[in-house]
């Protein structure tokens, strides 16, 4: 016997039909003795059409603003997973199968006073654990908690990843697996290059940077926390027949499963390309060459909230003015230029250019660590293809190049070959 946390995201809970799919997936592991707590999200769709009524409500009348009190926002979009745990526990219960749903609070799942944004601070799983030995099956609403205020709190957008691992974590479940529409993580997006292959381990690391430069299939939150607390997390399809042969199997269930580095016997250089749309460019001129001026420009932006990623700047001609270039998420633009605006005199820089549009490519692998040459590949790659290349960050294992929106599924699927990660 074993106690495992399964969540279902929101195309796997879509319908009734597909919530009837989810509680057999369910039942396999119960009729198996497995101990069973269920995370899952709202129904495909619903958070965005939530969200979309929340900016609705609070558009004051004849303005195209777009402000919101984010309790509010929260107290709105958690009802999705409200609605999704209460049905899959009454399909169960039709079934026979003794189960009972749980929101946030209820647990109690503690969180942070991030509206919106939240991070769990603390799981009391005792009450779950009780009644598993009761041979209760928990179905908890993913994507919430309560925060310090006392009020229902959102973790983000595909923060039902996060809720199952955290939840794994406090319960020291043996194993947590994430049910998705795909199989297991792939070498890319399979929505982009159908070429793109399942592996069957990935390391955390390499599971960080995908997520963080793009990969959705899992929230980043989530695997850092699976990192931390060493959660043994699978990523395995909810569209396969519950009882297909294999999906049983306790040790080695069809999927990917996502572990410590020294798990992986057969390491590639490059393990898989992410991408991330929606990039914006802003670029300041004659930026005045002297210290502080970075701590000047980029701490009033990190103080807005706004997250800055790649960062270049020109070696200074003249010893005076230097030219700084860099990238925020496209939404953030306006919200960034105007925090410039303000710094513009104390700072010191000329004009401020923007553009929207681009988009982000990366590079993964630990396999990088110990090769040179992995990007030169990626440059002439893409050169080849008559793609810019407008930007570049490196790290330890992951490359990642800014560049034309348009060209964003060419670009993904040059570099998926070139790395030969579309071969057997
Ligand atoms: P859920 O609703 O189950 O949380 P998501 O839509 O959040 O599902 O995540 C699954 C999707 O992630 C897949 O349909 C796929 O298009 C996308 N995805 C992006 N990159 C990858 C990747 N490297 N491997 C697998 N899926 C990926
Ligand atoms: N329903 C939420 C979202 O769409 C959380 C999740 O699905 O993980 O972002
Ligand atoms: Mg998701």
């Amino acid at each position: 016997m074993a106690r495992i946390v399964m969540k279902f995201g929101g195309t796997s809970v879509a319908d009734i039909a597909r919530i009837r799919n989810v509680a057999r997936h369910v039942k396999r592991e119960v009729d198996a003795g497995h101990e069973v707590a269920v995370v899952v999200s709202a129904m495909a769709g619903k958070t965005n059409e939530l969200v979309a009524w929340v900016q609705d409500a609070s558009k004051a009348e004849g303005s195209n603003l777009n402000i919101y009190d984010a309790r509010e926002y929260d107290a709105v979009v958690a009802s999705g997973e409200q609605v999704t745990s209460g049905l899959l526990a009454l399909v169960l219960q039709s079934m026979g199968v003794d189960a009972r749903s749980w929101q946030g609070w209820q647990i109690p799942i503690h969180t942070d006073h991030s509206h919106g944004a939240a991070r769990i601070l603390d799981i009391d799983g005792s009450e779950l654990v009780r009644r598993f030995g009761l041979g209760q099956v928990a179905v908890v609403a993913g994507f919430q908690g309560v925060g310090p205020d006392n009020r229902i709190a959102t973790l983000g957008r595909g923060g039902s990843d996060t809720s199952a691992v955290a939840l794994a974590a406090a319960v020291k479940a043996d194993r947590c697996d994430i049910y998705t529409d795909v199989d297991g993580v792939y070498t890319t997006d399979p929505r982009i290059e159908p070429k793109a292959r399942r592996l069957a381990r990935i390391s955390f690391e390499e599971m960080l940077e995908m997520a963080s430069l793009g990969a959705k299939v899992l929230q980043v939150r989530s695997v850092e926390l699976a990192m931390v607390h060493k959660v043994r997390t699978f990523v395995r399809s909810s569209f396969v027949e519950p009882d297909a042969p294999g999906m049983g199997d306790f040790d080695n269930p069809p999927g990917t499963l996502i572990c410590d580095e020294d798990e992986i016997v057969e390491q590639q250089v490059v393990t898989g390309i992410a991408y991330a749309k929606d990039e914006a460019q802003i670029s300041l001129r004659r930026v005045a060459d002297r210290p502080g001026v970075s701590a000047g420009i980029f701490g009033p932006l990190a103080e807005a909230g706004i997250n800055v990623d790649m960062i270049v700047q020109n070696i200074s001609e003249d010893g005076k003015f230097t030219d700084m270039t860099f990238t925020v998420p496209a939404g953030d633009v306006a919200k960034a230029l105007g925090v410039l605006e303000k710094v513009r005199e104390t700072v010191g820089f000329d004009v401020i250019q923007h553009e929207a549009g681009l988009s982000k490519v990366s590079v993964i692998g630990i396999g990088m660590r110990s090769h040179a040459g992995v990007a030169a590949t990626a440059f002439r790659a893409l050169a080849d293809k008559g793609i810019n290349i407008r930007a570049i960050t490196t790290s330890e294992i992951k490359i990642s190049i800014l560049i034309d929106g348009a060209y964003t599924e060419l670009a993904v699927r040059t570099l998926h070959s070139v790395y030969g990660l579309d071969k057997q």
